[in-house]
């Protein structure tokens, strides 16, 4: 049966760019937060993104049309795959996946967005384990081509193939990756980052020099302390602890400094402050 509906849980940073992406896709989107508020602002976000596009004015009012918020999971029942993208916290998404469980068919494909998460861990907890599957996008969701769609040890065939076919529709580019801490991109990049940030501290260079150094000598879009940022440094801590404690090793130890601008709030761009300041 082919997809109609998805369900996304978490209107945040990623959320909201997955309900987006799926919406123009022409899928029905049910988005769920636990804060009206984050729900609103979703919606104010993925209509001013669409708006950037060129767009005829139909077109954008369609798409937001098949955008439906909710507070309730409830709204999950018709939904063919649902894509958790809450807060990142294992107990915190054991608790959602399990609601969720509770709401959908038996045939609905659970998958979540974690960064660090085991997928085998959290499917551990749930009624259908084999129909759970990480689907890892990047940030900002509607620009960046890749998907990690990462298998736990019990993740089914099936599972894995719709994942596959929806990120087909999606135009997306997918890799497979075992699950392991971090799986392929962040065991890469993270402790890149974390680099970058210990350079940033011992005072070799300013912040805006780490950038350009990376940007201007090794050709990234984006510097790492300014795509730290916009990843989110809670975020990336928690990368970081899940490569520190997944793998004993020290090399992943995260820089006293990005612990203590998430323990200030200083979070990155979603709360205006963190190596850089925004608007
Ligand atoms: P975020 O903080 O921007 O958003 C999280 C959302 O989850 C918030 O709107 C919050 O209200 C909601 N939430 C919290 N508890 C909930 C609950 N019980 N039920 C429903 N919603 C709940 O976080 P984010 O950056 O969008 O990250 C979401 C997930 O995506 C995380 O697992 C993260 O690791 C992953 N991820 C993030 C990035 C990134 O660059 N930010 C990239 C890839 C993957």
């Amino acid at each position: 049966m082919s997809l109609t509906t998805v369900g996304v849980v978490g209107a945040g940073t990623m959320g909201n760019g997955i309900a987006q992406v799926c919406a123009s896709a022409g899928l029905t989107v049910k988005l769920l937060d636990v804060s009206r508020e984050m729900l609103d602002k979703a919606l104010a976000s993925i209509e001013k993104n669409l708006g950037r596009r060129a767009l005829e004015p139909a077109h954008k009012l369609a798409v937001l049309a098949r955008i439906e918020l909710s507070t309730d999971y409830g709204c999950l029942q018709d939904a063919g795959m649902v894509i958790e993208a809450a807060t990142e916290q294992l107990a915190l998404k054991q608790e959602v996946l399990q609601r969720v469980a509770q709401y959908v068919s038996p045939q609905c494909v659970i998958a979540t967005n974690t960064s660090s998460l085991s997928i085998t861990q959290l499917a551990a907890k749930l009624p259908l384990p084999e129909r759970f599957i990480g689907v890892h996008f990047f940030n900002p969701v509607p620009v960046m081509q890749l998907i990690e769609v990462v298998r736990g040890l019990r993740t089914n065939d099936q599972a894995y193939a719709q994942v596959v076919a929806l990120a087909e529709r999606l135009n997306k580019v997918t890799i497979t990756s075992t699950n392991r801490p971090g799986f392929v991109v962040n065991r890469i990049l993270v402790p890149m980052i974390n680099e970058a940030v210990l350079v940033y501290q011992e005072g070799i260079a300013s912040a805006e020099d780490i950038d350009s150094a990376m940007v201007l000598g090794c050709n990234q879009p984006l510097g790492p302390l300014a795509l730290a940022d916009l990843i989110g440094l809670d975020t990336v801590l928690a990368i970081l602890k899940s490569l520190y404690d997944g793998f004993n090793d020290s090399k992943y130890r995260p820089a006293p400094l990005l612990k203590e601008l998430v323990a200030a709030g200083d979070l990155g761009r979603k709360t205006g402050r963190g190596f850089h300041a925004y608007d």
